[in-house]
């Protein structure tokens, strides 16, 4: 790949990069680098695109979104989605306390994740969220019985293995046999009855979470139709499904990627459901990636450029403690300088100072850089700054929100004494 993504809210104009109004050197001047740059328009316009598909022509709701915060889980842009409207998929009893922070509500989450702790689920019931996705009868038997010592019923669906290929980077794939998650295919209808029998557990739904980064909209259609089966068999046996989590996934465009439109990938979706009879399920979306990825950057600054004799090093001051996706999945962000020079353009490298071979940011990258200048790594607001860690006493970035004209601190730079907090010599 070397294309660039298309996007929303950053553009290029003579040379100049910004976000909304604002010109991306200007926050790299006055906030320093490494930054993470945010879009509220992107923000905006990835939510109106699913919920454009949410509604019926008669003004009737079908369907919800759920914005998977592990993607991206800072204050503000919670807030900015709570406001709009969105639910939450939540992965840890610290994500519900930042739902719950930034002003949303408990009864608009649903709790997933294969690990559930016991202070988790305590903590979930009390606040009230709307389902806990629930991956294995040893979970069950642990959510029934907390439910049960407070007196309440926990309202729960199942998480389906469909068991069907997403095509995409096998550490994001979850919908395989062999992956972690869910309960597999087969044993569904009896985890079911399981549950059903269950004094503490009130079955609501059924869901399913396939992979991340998905292309095609087939691999959704296919497990759409095997959970639609399983929703049939159950009602022939007497237990209700009210609505149907199809989880996230749908890829971004990374430079060269060709996802399908969101609001045209929603309704697909939602007209397959209706086509098969299932006019009363409510649905519910649970995109991560595709409302944050293309909304924001991460800035860094050239430090040096380091000639070798088989590669060019181009060294910044972001890592892959700021950024993991490359380092983790091979993944592909485009990079571009922020201002353009006259230099000659060369092929580089683009690396961190952190001792990893593995701390690479961008290769083979023709750049035409000098040290001093500003580089934004593009599509950086999935899985940025939410995976970023202190590796290295590295102090996490600052996150910038930029709103027309109006540039927000979002998240202050990290300070050293922050990161030292909490630890202790022996005496
Ligand atoms: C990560 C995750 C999502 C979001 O995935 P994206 O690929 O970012 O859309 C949704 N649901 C569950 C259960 C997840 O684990």
């Amino acid at each position: 790949m070397s294309s660039l993504p298309q996007l929303i809210g950053f553009t290029e104009q003579h040379g100049q990069w910004f976000a909304e109004n604002v010109s991306l050197q200007a926050i790299a001047n006055e906030f320093g680098t490494p930054c993470y740059v945010y879009s509220k328009k992107a923000l905006t316009h990835a939510f109106s695109a699913y919920d454009k598909a949410c509604y019926r022509k008669d003004g009737t709701r079908r369907a919800r979104v759920h914005f998977a915060m592990k993607a991206n889980s800072n204050l503000a842009i919670l807030n900015i989605f709570s406001k709009l409207g969105t639910g939450f998929d939540l992965v840890s009893g610290g994500e519900l306390t930042r739902v719950l922070a930034a002003g949303g509500k408990a009864s608009d989450c649903v709790f997933s994740g294969v690990g559930k702790s016991r202070a988790e689920i305590t903590l979930a019931l009390k606040a009230g969220v709307k389902c806990f996705n629930v991956e294995s009868i040893p979970e069950l038997e642990r959510i029934n019985e907390i439910a049960g010592s407070l007196q309440l019923k926990a309202p729960i669906s199942l998480r389906v293995n469909p068991d069907v290929d997403a095509k995409t980077h096998p550490y994001i794939s979850t919908g395989l046999k062999d992956n972690k998650f869910g309960i597999s295919f087969g044993d569904v209808i009896h985890t079911y009855q399981v549950a059903h029998q269950m004094p503490n557990i009130q079955i609501l739904g059924i869901d399913c979470h396939i992979g991340s980064q998905i292309l095609d909209i087939s691999p959704f259609l296919d497990a759409l139709d095997r959970v639609l089966s399983l929703i049939s068999e159950l009602e022939s046996l007497g237990i209700t499904i009210h609505h149907l989590d199809i989880g996230g996934g749908l890829g971004i465009d990374y430079g060269g990627d060709t996802p399908p439109d969101i609001t045209y990938f929603a309704n697909t979706l939602l007209d397959h459901i209706e086509s098969k009879g299932f006019q009363q399920l409510e649905v519910i979306f649970e995109p991560g990636r595709s409302l944050v990825g293309n909304a924001g950057v991460l800035l860094t600054l050239v430090e040096y450029l380091k000639p070798g004799e088989t590669k060019n090093f181009c060294i910044v001051d972001a890592a892959m403690n700021d950024l993991m996706r490359p380092s983790m999945y091979e993944a592909y962000h485009a990079i571009v300088p922020v201002q353009s020079t006259h230099v000659e353009p060369t092929l580089y490298d683009v690396v961190g100072p952190v001792c990893e071979t593995g701390d690479w940011l961008g290769r083979d990258r023709t750049l035409a850089i000098q040290p001093g200048d500003v580089l934004a790594i593009l599509s950086a607001g999935a899985y940025g700054f939410s995976m970023s860690s202190n590796y290295n006493t590295r102090p996490r970035a600052a996150e910038i929100l930029v709103d027309g004209s109006l540039v927000h601190v979002v998240r202050e730079r990290e300070t050293f004494e922050q990161l030292l907090q909490g630890e202790k010599t022996l005496s």
